[in-house]
């Protein structure tokens, strides 16, 4: 037995994290202003190649903000997935819009065809309008998530909203780094297809902040509209005179230093992340029922989250496997309990939810940090063997 505890996923500081915070400390830039936050915007914009970054304080406060550069009111409706967590939907309810929830596919991410199928069949299109037919309600925008590092399908997904004139927002919380290899969207980031992508940078994700987000856009007045919400809504520095609502949303100079940081790594992350991912992926699925599952195959992923699917077939179903893994010292978990099926989320529509569930009742995440040693990996699939 390994007595050496095995995380599901943890931070990895070991490049320059402690001497740019130390120099923050060192130069009392300590607060939102400071070099490193712009630094960290600019760097991270150039790595996905987006026009411009906009940080701030989590992924949850950059998907709030994103709601409202998309125009989404109270009065309007937003299309989100069912299976994710719950901040990808939460702010949707801060804006006081109400989700509709959507399927997944395959690849955990939205179903296109569902969503099609959804916006003919349920919905009219009036005067370049996305009218829901159930509770007449325009219906705004979508969120898309790109689930565990996986791209969702970005071509069949922008066609739709291009058709029904939707904003979309892209949750790439977890996909900083994926990108697609070829097809219409070669080269393009995670993040920088749709009309603005949110990046999370809390401490389980691929790179991380401790709390912190991202947003970009390749659109200069979204951009802008993102800063001047995210720092109070000030049009005139010297009086403090504010022309709207705005929010303190603004990341500190010691958040951006570590990511700065860990930014600086990121390439270095993935690469051991996929190794890892192969290394699972050849010995576990020499297991009779159980089975890695793929990420999109036109897209480099960032590898951030492994799903481990198990069938019937296999001597354990999904809470047998967490508990057996949990008594050997290695922490796993099962995917997000729908958010359909939340209290808060209860009376809201959702469209024929069905390989959602499957999914949530058949995977198992297990450890993925970019700290994961070769050792460590193997030892997992030994006790699943
Ligand atoms: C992590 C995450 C968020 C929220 O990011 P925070 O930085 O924790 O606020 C939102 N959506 C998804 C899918 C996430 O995984």
């Amino acid at each position: 037995m390994n007595n050496k505890f095995i995380p599901l996923s943890v931070p990895n500081l070991k490049g320059r994290e402690l001497e740019y915070v130390t120099r923050a400390v060192e130069t009392e830039w300590v607060s939102t202003g400071g070099p490193y936050v712009t630094e960290f915007e600019n760097k991270t914009a150039e790595y996905v190649k987006a026009k411009g970054a906009v940080s701030c304080q989590n992924g949850t406060s950059g998907l709030h903000i994103s709601l409202m550069l998309c125009g989404v009111t109270n009065n309007d409706e937003v299309i989100v997935p069912a299976l994710t967590f719950i901040a990808a939907v939460n702010p949707v309810k801060y804006i006081g819009a109400e989700p509709i929830f959507m399927d997944c596919d395959d690849s955990l991410t939205i179903d296109p065809d569902k969503l099609l199928e959804f916006c003919e069949g349920e919905c009219s299109f009036i005067d370049g309008k996305l009218i829901n037919n159930t509770t007449k309600k325009h219906i705004k925008a979508i969120i898309i998530v790109h689930v565990f590092g996986n791209m969702a399908d970005m071509i069949k997904i922008m066609d739709i909203a291009d058709k029904f004139n939707l904003k979309v927002i892209e949750d790439a919380t977890e996909a900083i780094g994926t990108y697609y290899t070829s097809g219409k969207y070669e080269g393009k980031y995670a993040g920088t297809i749709g009309d603005v992508g949110v990046y999370s940078f809390n401490g389980n994700k691929i790179i991380t902040t401790g709390g912190g987000g991202m947003i970009v856009s390749n659109n200069e007045e979204l951009l802008k509209k993102a800063k001047h919400l995210t720092t109070q809504a000030k049009v005139d520095v010297v009086y403090f005179i504010h022309d709207e609502i705005g929010y303190n949303y603004r990341m500190t100079n010691l958040q951006a230093a570590l990511g700065l940081a860990q930014l600086e790594q990121l390439e270095k992350f993935i690469e051991v992340k996929k190794q890892n991912y192969y290394l699972y992926k050849e010995k576990l699925e020499k297991v009779p029922g159980l089975e890695i599952l793929n990420f999109r195959e036109d897209i480099r992923s960032n590898y951030w989250f492994y799903a481990l699917k198990c069938s019937e077939e296999y001597r354990m179903d999904r809470d047998e496997i967490i508990k057996y893994l949990s008594s050997k010292n290695i922490q796993s978990r099962p995917i997000w309990g729908l958010i359909n099926e939340q209290k808060p989320y209860l009376k809201n529509q959702a469209y024929n939810i069905e390989k959602a569930k499957f999914y949530l009742d058949h995977i198992v995440n297990i450890p993925c940090s970019s700290n994961l040693t070769k050792e460590d990996a193997e030892y997992v699939i030994e006790c699943l063997n």
